[in-house]
């Protein structure tokens, strides 16, 4: 069985009609991982004793000919920024290097309930805090498409997993663009869903009001399979949404022909790649042809979104990130004589710079002389940048857009510069302040085979129709 054409919907059906077994899948894709991880770096921990309990237990239903759950079987790996039970999660971090978590996140345990096998926990930017998973404290990740190349982040493990076949499906987060701008860079499918859609229980909070759990996968179907599993109310998140969660693969089904689609030009302004540009022109044309009106759009707040989002992130940060004091969790520094030395120490040994960089950022932001002029400001900004999308889907069902302006960069090329890197998440930030659904799919690629991600945004809770586009997108593409 090839690894790489698998999907979940192949994979289940492989075990399920015993054409080969959870386990042996499983320890198929662990020898994948120990000769093509060390290269890559997408895994930081692997759970081999319980992914190979757990696919006993799916094989142990299959032989009685039970039907599987919809993702019996099916081999995942999970951003470390969501916590599982008895399996380290360090959300990329030092400070949390020792951390085994007493409970599982939500998200996780959707997925396991419906079958999934976890292999292990991938890597990511600290706390999520990134574009290229350089900020990771254990090490860089690998662009599988070409080594010297970031992945993107913060969500790059995750992406790079799934690319490298090294899983058939992973989670991710996004807070600002984390799931879909790797999603782009490594060529696979990176779906955000819209803010309370999953629940962000045992999500390791970077910024509340903006943190998003959503799948990284091969194709858009397995995108709806996953969220489909992991979408609706959960009394552990009071700011998880109270509403039916819709068979997103059935509706897969439904033409695109005489949806309306936004091409706004605020993005496709000054720093856009000519690549990417033409990449995304063809993509429009091809969505016209599937019978999709093209309709120009304006979102004329848009460039206020990278300031306004460092602003509210970083202050979100600085109040989420005071929980690390070398009490409650994973490391303490252990020269200190004095308490307050004892917190001081153990921050500064544990954080790396970005972090320290956004807790510093987000004090100011949110200090009593300052508060007025950025944070509270920029949370009126917000809400232009989220009346600007309301505007446009009174007109259009649908916006598309690159996903990022450039295709994936050389390792170490912006690490000295965080406004360069900031830069990087310009097309995807103003769906995480406004809360709406997103979706990067694969776009082609440049002349040096890097891929291009197409960005589907669509209504709030309206991610039936962003997956019903990109699959339509998939499939004529
Ligand atoms: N790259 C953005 C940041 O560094 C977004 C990160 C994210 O979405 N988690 O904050």
């Amino acid at each position: 069985m090839e690894l790489t054409s698998l999907t979940i919907e192949s994979a289940r059906a492989a075990v399920q009609e015993r054409r080969t077994t959870a386990v042996v899948l499983v320890e198929k894709y662990y020898a994948k991982i120990e000769k093509d991880d060390p290269a890559i770096g997408a895994y930081l921990t692997l759970c081999k004793d319980c992914a190979l309990a757990k696919a006993a237990e799916i094989d142990t239903l299959a032989a009685k000919g039970e039907p599987l759950p919809p993702l019996g079987g099916v081999p995942v790996a999970i951003k470390d920024v969501m916590v599982t039970r008895g399996v380290r999660s360090t959300a990329g971090s030092k400070i949390l290097c020792s951390y085994i978590p007493p409970y599982d996140c939500t998200a996780v345990a959707r997925l396991e309930s419906a079958g999934a096998v976890v292999l292990g926990k991938v890597n990511c930017d600290e706390f999520a805090m990134g574009s290229s998973n350089e900020n990771s404290a254990w090490h860089p990740v690998h662009n599988p498409r070409d080594l010297s190349r970031v992945p993107g982040g913060s969500s790059g493990g995750s992406a790079a997993a799934v690319a490298a076949d090294l899983a058939v499906a992973a989670l991710g987060s996004d807070t600002g663009g984390s799931i879909r701008q790797p999603a782009s860079f490594c060529g696979v499918v990176g779906l955000m869903p819209t803010y309370g859609r999953v629940s962000r229980y045992g999500l390791i909070a970077f910024a509340s009001s903006l943190d998003h759990i959503g799948p990284l996968t091969k194709t858009v179907k397995d995108a709806a399979i996953i969220l489909r599993t992991i979408a609706g109310r959960d009394p552990m998140d009071s700011t998880s949404a109270d509403l039916p969660v819709p068979d997103y693969v059935a509706e897969l089904e439904k033409p695109v022909k005489g949806l309306r689609i936004g091409v706004a030009k605020e993005y496709f302004a000054e720093g856009l790649d000519a690549q990417v540009h033409s990449a995304i022109e063809a993509a429009i044309q091809k969505l016209a042809q599937l019978g999709c009106e093209i309709v120009p759009i304006s979102l004329p707040h848009t460039r206020y979104a990278i300031p306004v989002y460092y602003i509210i992130a970083t202050a979100e940060a600085s109040a989420n990130l005071a929980r690390f004091d070398g009490v409650r969790y994973g490391f303490r520094a252990s020269d200190a004589k004095t308490l307050a030395e004892m917190y001081r120490r153990t921050r500064d040994q544990g954080f790396g710079a970005e972090v320290k960089r956004r807790i510093m950022l987000g004090t100011y932001v949110l200090s009593a002389g300052y508060y007025d002029a950025y944070y509270l400001k920029a949370q009126k900004v917000r809400t232009l940048v989220a009346r600007d999308f309301a505007q446009a889907f009174k007109q259009v069902d649908a916006i598309v857009t690159p996903t990022s302006p450039t295709p994936a960069f050389k390792l170490g090329e912006k690490v000295d510069d965080p406004l360069a890197m900031y830069l990087a998440d310009i097309y995807t930030v103003t769906a995480d302040l406004a809360g709406i659904p997103g979706i990067s799919v694969p776009c082609g690629e440049t002349k040096e085979k890097l891929p291009i991600g197409l960005q589907i945004l669509g209504k709030h809770f309206d991610e039936a129709t962003v997956l019903r586009v990109a699959r339509a997108y998939e499939q004529a593409a």
